[in-house]
Parts: C-alpha cells; sequence; structure tokens
C-alpha cells in the first residue's frame, strides 16, 4: 500500500521561508572587533531575495556553483540562503588551504562567482588569478566600500561591491521548485594527502541533517537559543548550526574574524550565546585566557566540541568555569555531525567521564559499524577494534568527479578512523588510521597519549606521532608544549604517563616546540612533525638510547 501523504521536499528553500517567516523575530548579530550589528531574520529574508536577484543578474542558473570567501558573517548567511534556494549550488572555500589547493577545487568545482569579505580580497587576489572559470567578484562586508580593489580589479575578473548591487535589487524572489536530490552545497576535504575531494550535500541531506543537529540528542535548539558558530562555515558547514537555527528561529551570533580567544571572550560576553560549536583548539586557548582574565560565560549551557579528541580535562576545565562541553564526532563526508557525547541515563563518575570522552552515540538515521582490515565486520562491543564506517542520508556515496571507490565498502563510507563502538551505539575512536602507531605488532593510540598528556598541569598541547624504528618498526614521538615559565623534564612526563599507561607503549622519544602546527581547520597536522623529525629540524631527547 502507497501512503498518500504529501510528496512535500525538504530543501534550503523550506527552512528560509520557515526561519524568515514564522520566526521573522529572532536575529543574525555579527562581531564587529569593538562591538557587533544585527539584523532580524524577517530583513534576512528579503536581503537573501536580493541577492538571489542580484545573481541572476550575473547569469547564474541552474546548479551553476557560487563559491564564498567570507569568515562566519550575516553576508555568509545570505549566501547560505540565497544561493540553494535559487537552484544554485553554494561553494564555500576554505580560506586557509593552500593557493594551490583553492585553484584545483575552484576549477573542479567551476565557480562561476565568488563571495569575498573585505577583510580577505588580499588574501583571494593571489589566487584569483587562476581561478579559472569565476566571472564575477562580489566584496562584501561593511568596510567593503573602503577597501583597496586594484588587486583584484588586476585579475581581469569583473569586481562589483556586495551592497551596491544588492540596493538595486527589489526584496522578493521567485524562488523556484527545488528537487529535494538536487545538490545543495558542495564542501572539498582538506585533503590531508592528495588533491582536496569534493563532497556534494544535496537539499534534503542538509535538511535532515539540520534537524538532527537541532534534536536533544545533539543541541536541542529553541528560539530561545542563541548559536554561535566558531566552526568556520567553511568547514563542513558549520556543522549544520547555521541552517539547524533557522529552522528553529535560534538566534545566530556570529564571531566573523575575531576569533583570538581575547576578542572572541569579550563578544561572548555581550552577545550572550547559549550554544557554540567549535574544535578543541579554540578552547583550549579560550581556557588559558579564562584563566589569566575571568569573564562571565555562564549564557552558554552547551559548546558542541569535535573535529579531532576532545580531551576529557579539557571538558573539566571548563565546567569548573559553568561551562558543559559536549564531544561529538563527524567529518565532512558526514555533514557532519553523525553522533553526540551526551553520556547514557544513569552514567555517574568513571562511567560518565568514559562515556563524555567518547565520540559519541550514533544519531538517528546514522549507522554504524567496525570493520577489521580483511573487511570483516567486528562485534559491536566496546572492545573490538577496526576501522568504523558509516552509512546514513546524510552520508556521502561518492566524491565529485573523483573516484575513490577505497573510501566505499558496500554502501557504507570508510572514515579512516580507528576504534570501537558499543552495545549503546557508542563511538570510542583510538586513532585515524594514518596515524597509529604499529609498535612491534601492536597498535599504540596516539590520542590517548596525547590526552593524557594534555591532562598534565605544565602541558598546554602535546602531539604523538610514529616513527621508524628498526626494532619495532615504530616507536612513539611526543612532542610537547609546556606553560610558560614550567620547569618539568622528560622524566617528569614519563613518570606522569607511566601511571596510565604500559611501559611499552610510552613515548620512548621527545621533543619540546613551542606550538603544535595545525592543519588548515585547526587540526593537529602530524605530517608537518613527522617532516620535522625525518629532516632533522628539531631536537629530540631519548633518555632509553
Ligand atoms: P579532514 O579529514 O581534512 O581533517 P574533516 O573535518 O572532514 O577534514 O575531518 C574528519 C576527521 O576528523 C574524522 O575522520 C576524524 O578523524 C576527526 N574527528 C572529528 N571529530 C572527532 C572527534 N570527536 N574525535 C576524534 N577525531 C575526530
Amino acid at each position: 500500500m502507497r501512503s498518500t501523504m504529501q510528496d512535500y521536499p525538504l530543501t534550503i528553500g523550506g527552512i528560509l521561508r520557515h526561519g524568515t517567516t514564522v520566526h521573522a523575530d529572532s536575529e543574525v548579530v555579527t562581531a564587529t572587533g569593538d562591538g557587533m550589528r544585527s539584523m532580524s531574520y524577517a530583513d534576512l529574508g528579503r536581503r537573501a531575495a536580493k541577492l538571489a536577484n542580484a545573481l541572476r543578474g550575473l547569469g547564474i542558473t541552474g546548479d551553476q556553483r557560487v563559491g564564498t570567501f567570507q569568515w562566519n558573517n550575516t553576508e555568509h548567511l545570505e549566501a547560505y540562503l540565497a544561493v540553494p534556494s535559487m537552484g544554485a549550488v553554494l561553494h564555500t572555500l576554505n580560506i586557509r588551504l593552500f593557493p594551490e589547493q583553492l585553484t584545483y577545487i575552484a576549477n573542479h568545482a567551476e565557480d562561476r562567482v565568488v563571495i569575498v569579505d573585505a577583510a580577505l580580497v588580499d588574501l583571494l587576489a593571489k589566487v584569483l588569478p587562476t581561478f579559472e572559470t569565476v566571472t564575477h567578484v562580489l566584496v562584501a562586508g561593511p568596510d567593503a566600500a573602503s577597501v583597496d580593489l586594484g588587486l583584484l580589479r588586476s585579475s581581469g575578473k569583473e569586481v562589483l561591491l556586495y551592497e551596491d548591487l544588492l540596493s538595486e535589487q527589489p526584496d522578493t524572489f521567485d524562488w523556484p521548485d527545488v528537487d529535494e536530490r538536487d545538490a545543495a552545497a558542495m564542501c572539498y576535504t582538506s585533503g590531508t594527502t592528495g588533491n582536496p575531494k569534493g563532497v556534494v550535500y544535496s537539499h534534503r541531506s542538509a535538511y535532515l541533517h539540520s534537524m538532527a543537529v537541532g534534536m536533544g540528542v545533539s543541541a536541542g535548539l529553541t528560539w530561545e537559543d542563541r548559536v554561535l558558530p566558531i566552526v568556520p562555515m567553511f568547514h563542513a558547514n558549520a556543522w549544520g548550526l547555521a541552517y539547524a537555527s533557522l529552522m528553529v528561529g535560534a538566534s545566530l551570533v556570529m564571531p566573523d574574524r575575531w576569533l583570538q580567544a581575547e576578542p572572541l571572550v569579550r563578544f561572548m560576553e555581550q552577545a550572550r550565546p547559549t550554544v557554540s560549536g567549535a574544535v578543541p583548539t579554540v578552547w583550549n586557548d579560550v581556557l588559558g585566557h579564562l584563566e589569566q582574565h575571568p569573564a562571565d560565560l555562564t549564557s552558554l549551557r552547551l559548546v558542541l566540541c569535535g573535529g579531532s579528541a576532545v580531551p576529557v580535562t579539557l571538558q573539566q576545565a571548563l565546567e569548573r568555569h559553568g561551562i558543559r562541553m559536549i564531544q561529538a564526532w563527524g567529518m565532512t563526508e558526514t555533514s557532519p555531525v553523525a553522533s553526540v557525547a551526551l553520556p547514557p541515563l544513569g552514567a555517574e563518575g568513571e562511567r560518565l567521564w568514559l562515556y563524555r570522552g567518547s565520540q559519541g552515540r550514533l544519531l538517528p538515521g546514522v549507522d554504524g559499524r567496525i570493520v577489521a582490515d580483511d573487511g570483516q565486520v567486528l562485534p559491536t562491543d566496546g572492545a573490538a577494534v577496526g576501522e568504523l564506517e558509516v552509512r546514513g542520508p546524510w552520508v556521502t556515496a561518492s566524491y565529485y568527479r573523483d573516484d575513490d571507490p577505497g573510501k566505499f565498502h558496500d554502501g557504507w563510507l570508510r572514515t579512516g578512523d580507528v576504534g570501537t563502538l558499543d552495545e549503546l551505539g557508542y563511538i570510542g575512536l583510538t586513532d585515524r588510521a594514518k596515524d597509529v602507531i604499529k609498535s612491534g605488532g601492536e597498535w599504540i593510540s596516539s590520542v590517548e597519549l596525547e590526552n593524557a598528556l594534555m591532562g598534565h598541569p605544565d602541558v598546554v598541547e602535546a602531539a604523538v606521532v610514529g616513527i621508524p624504528d628498526e626494532k619495532w618498526q615504530e616507536r612513539p614521538l611526543a612532542s610537547v608544549v609546556v606553560r610558560e615559565g614550567a620547569t618539568v623534564t622528560v622524566a617528569d612526563l614519563r613518570d606522569y604517563l607511566a601511571e596510565r599507561f604500559a611501559k611499552w607503549q610510552l613515548p620512548d622519544a621527545w621533543t619540546f616546540i613551542d606550538a603544535v602546527p595545525r592543519t588548515s581547520v585547526g587540526k593537529f597536522d602530524k605530517k608537518v612533525i613527522r617532516r620535522w623529525y625525518g629532516e632533522g629540524e628539531i631536537d629530540v631527547e631519548q633518555p632509553g638510547h
């Protein structure tokens, strides 16, 4: 029997319509450095219509790609809404990528128009001449009129001021009917190996993912919330927080380019967010700042944190400032949020922190399994270790114009993450497959060592990588950043770890560095450490040698 429920499409256009009418009274607030500017969702809807008219006027039709080169701000949100709703495809460019990667992805996606923040004009100007399919650049933001556009113009592309263009447009748009399975947005993985790979989100996948992010099993959003996405809108769609907020009328508070701890904390005190999302490194910096300069951040009821493992010690330290941090796991390929580490009912004490330290419980719609090297599916018992595979309506089934069958397995996405899944659907990752340290046939988890080291009061950050070893194949090298003025030694740190790890798991090579190198999205960049080691660029202490 077929149901006769209406086949009403799940689209970004639907989110735009609902968010800017039913929730016309919510607002988007953007940091300006010394204050903030705000706009109601009603006005946001009118501006999205103006933008769609402007883009049509520039010749954007069908599923052509519109690139954005922007921080998290009102104008970026306008593009998030207007571009997919007019049937075109939003391509968020990661401003922190290397120039050659940006060139590759803009050409691979065949971007036509790029919207750029005035503050990022110089950065874009360096690569713009290599963007072969781009015809127009729109310069957005309150300072756009006072920025020197000479460099951009010398690229031969037509450069226009976003506000000038919008001011000429009607504030309604005849939004087309869009098939929910059509492309809405695309995002390239940061490409730690090889070329970046494009993931194409459909309207349906973005809609369902946003609903899941808004549910009580994730951020639990309502219009009483003020959501602060610190995670960039160019990194996996700011974890769905923008669309999820529009869907339920939560106001959005956008940090723009003020992402360092000091202005960020000031902005949080002013804008009073209730929910936020960012990678652990950002919160580590915020925490360091709070310890020197106490501030009242108790408006925050929930901080979602992920992108790399979130040490329990970081969560506990923030809890002492009245901030509850919950870990989430996901990847660009999974839209990204796939699991959230709210602990199970009744978990207390050590058991509670075990769950809070996990990568989280699978969201409804997302299936997970653990698979051995030989492809055999392992038990879901929290003990069997293998590669995590996932599937679901917001998990990609392929990459854009790039065959990579090795990443897919019988309809499941191979995540490249190694760990366990327990009977309650909690993921426990021990490593990324490429970072696992194989010593004498046994695996050593770099993540567990890092988390333990970062729990030492004198350690700010620590990254552990495998280095070649004649006898054991690989051994762990710990790169440690110590707190200013601390006098901690390798022997102290080894003793500290020895309380928690077997002797054979302890790093036998150590180096003290000024900062752990980061990738474009703020994760530890372990390949740089491996290179430093390989090229003899760091002083290494090997106490046992
Ligand atoms: P990239 O692969 O370029 O780093 P992504 O942002 O898509 O870009 O990264 C996804 C990866 O980030 C996951 O496969 C996983 O290795 C890591 N990751 C994300 N969240 C967590 C988490 N909570 N704990 C550990 N690793 C995480």
